[in-house]
């Protein structure tokens, strides 16, 4: 059984995130998504409400072999404790290109064994992002496209 790693900070859930978590079921059996602490990222969800989002909509959808667990210090101790080698991150056009470069490039060499797994986003996805859903909906935009109905609540919440 085969087990992807897929962390972020998801704050919050977009359907870019669910729609790679689906693709990934093509090569991995199980995903653990890695909620990390926002790495300085300016957060609006805590850690709590961030899991909340993913497993009601998981829960919800019926997505199978998914599950949510926080982690912090350094991915590559996560992933070893989980005990696989495989980390699955998103690609969207090149904005996310150099970040992800050179991030891939450090966790090989704190750890050679793991690899990580990009997936383009999809064409309809590529100009989703968690931080311009927050801004859209601080301004009181309509979301309903980019998230699923459980975090278009709690973005509702937030903003009202
Ligand atoms: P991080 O703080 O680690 O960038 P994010 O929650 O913003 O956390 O993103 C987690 C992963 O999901 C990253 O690999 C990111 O590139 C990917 N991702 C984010 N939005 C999309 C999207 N719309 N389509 C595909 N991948 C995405």
């Amino acid at each position: 059984m085969k087990l992807g790693i897929y962390p972020g900070s998801f704050d919050p859930l977009t359907n870019g995130h669910i729609d790679i978590i689906e693709r990934s079921k093509k090569f991995v059996d199980n995903i653990i998504i890695g909620i990390s602490d926002g790495n300085n990222k300016k957060i609006l969800f805590n850690l709590d409400e961030r899991i909340n989002m993913i497993n009601k909509t998981i829960q919800n959808r019926k997505i199978k072999n998914v599950t949510v667990e926080p982690f912090n210090g350094l991915l590559v101790n996560f992933v070893k404790k989980k005990e696989t080698n495989i980390i699955i991150r998103g690609l969207r056009a090149v904005s996310d290109f150099e970040y992800e470069f050179q991030m891939t490039g450090m966790n090989f060499k704190l750890n050679s064994d793991i690899e990580t797994i990009f997936l383009m986003a999809s064409d309809k996805n590529q100009l989703i992002s968690s931080n311009l859903v927050k801004e859209v909906s601080r301004l009181n935009g309509n979301v309903s496209k980019f998230v699923p109905p459980e975090v278009e609540i709690e973005l509702k919440k937030k903003f009202k």
